[in-house]
């Protein structure tokens, strides 16, 4: 069994965040555990209100699973503020972390900030250049950045800067174009794009996030980083084929059909 690893915030209505990364790697077949950095107040409609997890407590979650537990991979989603980062940095460091997928998760679809800020700086410096692969929107890409991506020729001249902050590689995901959803992975070498049709469908809630827990998983498994990346693409697009209404907003993906 390979033992997987999420540090994230929770999702009270259970599409993004924590319970989609459990519920992505228990439909891929690997044993999950997570360590919680904030709790989210949220619903299909919004995010209502974020109570984060001090620093200690964060630290004393890592710390309960590394010593105990053989971490095959681990996926990071919303960090919230500097403190965290840090600690999380600090903690993976220490522990030797391996396979670590880093969601730069900042703005909810519904405009809530869930990163402060001013711990963007941290983030890229002290975090990004852990993880075996980045994977950030096109909202991520121009917070990190400050210019904006409009079309796929500037999304390779985006991986290329991303990559320039010390990275092992970027996903960039070009979802928010019109048009396909064509992603770009930059390893330092290669640029090679994932194309995948758009599909028409509303309820998209916890896309970002299933797409990294899905990666760290396929890393988990064995696989490289192409084929990881190509397997999880694949994997979000019957998650999102099989998305359905849930309350009054935007539903989630589907893990299990
Ligand atoms: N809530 C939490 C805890 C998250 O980690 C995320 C995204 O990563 C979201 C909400 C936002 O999800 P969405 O942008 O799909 O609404």
């Amino acid at each position: 069994m390979k033992n997987l690893l999420t540090i994230a915030g929770s999702d009270s209505s259970g599409g993004a965040g924590i319970q989609a990364d459990l519920k992505t790697f228990a439909a891929l077949g690997v044993y999950g555990m997570s360590v919680i950095t904030a709790v989210t107040a949220q619903n299909t409609q919004g995010v209502e209100r974020v109570e984060e997890i001090s620093r200690e407590m964060v630290k004393a979650q890592i710390d309960a699973v590394f010593n105990d537990i053989p971490v095959d991979a681990v996926k990071i989603g919303m960090v919230s503020n500097p403190e965290i980062i840090q600690q999380i940095a600090l903690s993976l460091k220490d522990w030797k972390a391996i396979n670590i997928v880093v969601d730069p998760v900042m703005v909810s679809k519904s405009g809530y900030h869930l990163l402060k800020p001013e711990a963007i700086e941290t983030l890229k410096k002290e975090l990004l250049p852990l993880a075996r692969v980045v994977t950030p929107n096109l909202p991520e890409v121009k917070a990190m950045l400050g210019w904006e991506v409009t079309d796929e020729e500037r999304m390779e001249s985006a991986a290329q800067e991303i990559f320039s902050l010390g990275l092992e590689s970027v996903l960039i995901k070009g979802g928010h174009l019109e048009g396909a959803a064509n992603d770009l992975l930059f390893d330092g070498k290669d640029l090679t794009w994932f194309k995948s049709p758009r599909l028409n469908k509303k309820n998209t809630h916890g896309t970002g996030c299933t797409l990294s827990a899905a990666i760290a998983a396929h890393l988990a498994l064995g696989y490289d980083l192409m084929t990881a990346v190509e397997k999880s693409k694949s994997y979000l697009s019957g998650a999102i084929e099989h998305s359905f209404p849930l309350g009054h907003g935007v539903g989630p993906v589907h893990h299990f059909y």
